[in-house]
């Protein structure tokens, strides 16, 4: 079995060797799959991609004659892939629906905790000799109302660990969840919890009915000074709308581990290049808002386990055993 792994790093590299105990034939190639990129699939039955990979018609439609049969998912999300072009061209797909929630939960907390205290901001005035403390005054977590929208896997872990805080925690899901109520959250429809939040915590998937959840409407209806996370995709937040928040101060804090146009940016070492997403730019001039380059699920534990899920799946496909994981 040939495997095209696109968007692939080291690190992508490390893992998934260290799973190959089937002796699968990896191609590792550098560049996203997009239209530009589908003709490397040539001879592979297998095609794996990451979050930013453009999965769309005309790439399925190519990945089809070139005779791919999987695509694999080195993700959760699968917003990037156009599932009926896939069903129309009989293309199964497959994803790691979990790998270590809690590295995406921790490194949320991590966000929050770093954008409060301006521990960003003191390491590099310690750095130049300046222990002054004008300016890094943060708030107490204790007893600030969090929203979490969405409680699955990574939104209710996120929640457990600021419940250690002492916060009162409200949530929104499609439909109230038992573990939560059980650990006191208060299920709260999503305006009452924009409305009555201090922070406001995105983890719930990026569909049609989530695309851009907050925008100005959204915004209105927040505190003033509230602070907004998102770990979650990037277009679930309308990034003009947001810089519009942030210049008014109703968005006191802001922290993203993830972008609406990340794909063009993420993931690459741009630091001699000019920026070319003037949005992006302008939100990097704000002294309250803090941004990772999609990193929050960058650890040992979740990588071994996507590479060990990843290889599982297309163990499963090989063997023409039910595909647990298939997203279609
Ligand atoms: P999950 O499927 O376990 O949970 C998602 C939750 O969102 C579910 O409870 C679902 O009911 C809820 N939901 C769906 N539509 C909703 C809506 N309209 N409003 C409110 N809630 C809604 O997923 P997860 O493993 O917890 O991951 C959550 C998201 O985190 C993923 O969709 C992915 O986009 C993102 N993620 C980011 C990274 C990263 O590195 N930054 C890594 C992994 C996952």
């Amino acid at each position: 079995m040939n495997i095209a792994v696109y968007s692939s790093k080291a690190y992508d590299k490390d893992f998934l060797q260290k799973e190959n105990t089937a002796g699968y034939q990896f191609s590792f190639f550098e560049p996203h799959l997009s239209e530009n990129t589908a003709q490397l699939a040539n001879n592979h039955q297998v095609v794996c991609v990451f979050v930013n990979d453009e999965v769309n018609a005309n790439v399925v439609a190519s990945l089809s004659k070139l005779g791919v049969k999987l695509i694999a998912l080195r993700c959760a999300g699968y917003n990037n892939v156009d599932l009926n072009a896939c069903k129309a061209h009989q293309i199964n797909v497959v994803r790691v629906p979990a790998y270590s929630p809690y590295s995406v939960a921790e490194h949320t907390v991590g966000l929050m905790l770093t954008l409060n205290r301006k521990i960003h901001r003191a390491y590099n005035r310690v750095k130049e000799g300046n222990f002054a403390l004008e300016g890094l005054m943060g708030f107490d977590m204790h007893q600030r109302t969090i929203g979490i929208v969405g409680t699955g896997k990574i939104g209710l872990i996120t929640a457990k660990i600021l419940q250690g805080f002492g916060t009162n925690i409200l949530y929104y899901d499609l439909q109230p969840n038992a573990t939560c109520d059980a650990l006191g959250m208060k299920y709260t429809p999503l305006e009452q919890l924009f409305s009555c939040s201090d922070i406001i915590s995105l983890h719930c998937p990026l569909t049609p009915a989530t695309q851009h959840l907050i925008n100005k409407a959204a915004i209105d209806q927040m505190k003033s000074g509230v602070m907004l996370v998102n770990t979650s995709r990037g277009a679930l937040i309308d990034t003009k709308a947001v810089i519009n928040g942030l210049k008014s101060g109703k968005i006191g804090y802001l922290a993203l581990d993830v972008y609406e146009e990340e794909a063009d940016l993420f993931f690459e070492d741009l630091s001699n290049k000019a920026i070319a997403d003037d949005v992006f730019a302008r939100l990097l001039t704000f002294p309250n808002i803090l941004v990772t380059g999609h990193q929050a699920f960058f650890t040992k534990e979740a990588l071994a386990g996507i590479a060990h899920t990843t290889l599982q799946n297309i163990t499963d496909f090989e063997q023409g055993k039910p595909l647990v994981n298939a997203v279609l």
